[in-house]
């Protein structure tokens, strides 16, 4: 579904992604972790096309999305985008947050877009949040809407960048048993996080970021439980 390849990225000079590559096929969860400021965000945002690249070449269904001539928000209408916090539109409800997009943006008539809400929300335990507002809200329930607006579009890719690390320890556990669903039920995910424990269980492919490199990737099993790399090591030993 998503092929990075040899992604190169600056903030004036400095090199923040160095020749990045990574694939996430159909299906598959993808992680990325690191230690902060290693590049994760500014990789999620590539794929979103919210950075330029300044080499290397994304592709999304085979289709490079970098073009200058590919129109972004083409690409952005198939990519669910979830972040770490304030992901909800605070002056609208619930049921509006997550059916804007597929009304705006898709043409989905208003009703059937409403009943798609209702449905996804029921799935999500949160069928009696519609008429809520945002700052009503736990956090987790935040992002549990996020993600049900993210998945409002049926996107090919869901992008989820650390959702739940500004989330209060016992909120946690709601939002990635909801991110495991999705995995299960086939989703394509491409996931930034800190939750090794997660990486490990849901994970098809673990990919280890260090100072704009991927230094090490592969199974979570070996990345996470064995790796190869001091680096990786170090990180892993810091972070557990
Ligand atoms: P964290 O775990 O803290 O979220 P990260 O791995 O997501 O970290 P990034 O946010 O991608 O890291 O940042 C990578 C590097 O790029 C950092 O050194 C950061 O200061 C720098 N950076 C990020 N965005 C910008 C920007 N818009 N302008 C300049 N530098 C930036
Ligand atoms: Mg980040």
């Amino acid at each position: 579904v998503l092929s990075v390849d040899n992604v190169v990225k600056f903030f004036g000079e400095h090199q923040v992604l160095r020749g990045i590559s990574l694939d996430v096929a159909e299906h598959q969860v993808v992680t990325v972790i690191g230690s902060s400021g290693s590049g994760k965000s500014t990789l999620m945002r590539c794929v979103n096309l919210l950075e330029v690249i300044d080499d290397g070449v994304i592709a999304l269904d085979g289709r490079d999305i970098t073009d200058p001539r590919v129109d972004p928000d083409h690409v952005r209408r198939r990519i669910g985008v979830v972040f770490q916090a304030y992901n909800l539109f605070p002056h609208m409800n619930v049921q509006d947050n997550i059916t804007l997009a597929p009304r705006v943006v898709h043409g989905v008539p208003r009703a059937a877009a409403v009943e798609r809400a209702r449905e996804l929300l029921a799935r999500v335990g949160l069928e009696d949040k519609a008429d809520e507002y945002p700052d009503r809200l736990s956090g987790g329930q935040q992002q549990r809407v996020a993600i049900v607006r993210a998945l409002a579009t049926d996107p090919r890719l869901l992008l989820l960048d650390e959702i739940t690390s500004a989330l209060d320890p016992e909120l946690v556990g709601d939002v990635l048993r909801l991110v495991r669903e999705l995995a299960e039920q086939g989703m394509t995910i491409l996931m930034a996080t800190h939750e090794m424990g997660f990486a490990r269980q849901v994970a098809d492919h673990v990919c280890f970021l260090d100072q704009g490199v991927v230094l090490e990737q592969g199974p979570p099993e070996q990345v996470l439980g064995d790796p190869v790399e001091p680096r990786t090591r170090q990180f892993l030993a810091r972070i557990i």
